[in-house]
């Protein structure tokens, strides 16, 4: 777009920010102004069911007394939804996609698609969901924490969804359209979604979008191994003291701050000057937020 490192954090509304998710939030911050670039955030609300009132706000809010502000006003996914069906169109007319009438009952328990309608619907069915066609391309790229990286959507999941049946637009679909129209050049995320980018880079490829840089970070969990926005120990961020809240999140990505540093603005600045991705480490990290100051790191 501008040439700019473009970074951006994009939080589902389905509940308060959570700890794991203020660590994405947090390198994806670092990530994109520590080049001078530009920071933005999605609002992933592209399923109205799941959300819960207010909860983008508060979120927004928490990021804000973190000091973290997008340059731009956060932008809402759901607005998007031209965009979505024209690129679902496109794909369609291309023969890319196909509409599809399984229902996830008639699907193994693999959950992998066995292509049931991807020659057309059988007679006497009716459509429900439109798939992506993933045929046999193996999808290569580097992600700067987890290194090389060889998928084969095809072998993952089969040809994937687009459409969902109930007519909302699948988050593959979503995160590559808007990610491309807000001119993202880095996206830094959780590497619960590392598994799903080479579904992301076919649809790039389809729709012949650039791709951009990958960098996903260690998944945050508690000490039974449960993922963090999963688990009982989850505090909302909201409660938590925002220096230590911060100082931690950035031990999680390697990057402990001096203990010199007290206040937020000196660790965000001592951040902003040592951020450097290979600190990154794979993890998974292991956190305990509700004894915030007795946390174990369990870095590689
Ligand atoms: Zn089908």
């Amino acid at each position: 777009m501008n040439g700019l490192p473009t970074g951006r954090f994009a939080p589902s509304p389905t509940g308060d920010l959570h700890f794991g998710s203020l660590v994405a939030a947090v390198a994806s911050f670092l990530d994109a102004r520590s080049r001078n670039g530009r920071w933005l955030i999605r609002v992933e609300d592209l399923d109205p069911p799941r959300e819960v009132e207010g909860a983008a706000e508060r979120q927004l809010a928490v990021l804000e007394r973190y000091g973290m502000v997008p340059d731009e006003s956060p932008v809402y996914q759901s607005h998007s939804r031209k965009q979505h069906d024209a690129a679902i169109a496109n794909l369609l007319d291309r023969g890319l996609a196909f509409p599809c009438a399984c229902s996830r009952k008639q699907l193994p328990e693999s959950g992998i698609y066995p292509g049931t309608c991807r020659n057309g619907i059988p007679a006497g069915l009716a459509a429900r969901s439109v798939r992506f066609r993933t045929n046999h391309s193996v999808v290569d790229f580097v992600d700067q924490v987890f290194a090389k990286q060889t998928q084969l959507p095809a072998e993952q999941t089969g040809d994937f969804i687009i459409r969902r049946g109930d007519g909302l637009i699948a988050y593959q679909l979503a995160v590559v359209v808007d990610d491309a129209a807000a001119g993202i050049t880095d996206i830094v995320r959780g590497a619960d979604l590392l598994d799903s980018t080479g579904r992301q880079i076919l649809l790039q490829r389809a729709l012949d979008l650039p791709m951009p840089t990958y960098v996903h970070l260690p998944l945050v969990v508690d000490p039974n191994g449960r993922k963090l926005s999963k688990s009982d120990s989850d505090d909302p961020v909201a409660n938590m003291v925002p220096r230590q809240a911060l100082a931690l999140a950035l031990s999680v990505l390697g990057h402990p701050p001096p203990t010199d540093r007290q206040d937020i603005h000196s660790i965000w600045s001592w951040a902003l000057a040592n951020w450097n991705r290979a600190r990154i480490p794979r993890g998974p990290v292991v956190v305990q937020t509700g004894r915030i100051e007795g946390y174990t790191r369990n870095v590689p």
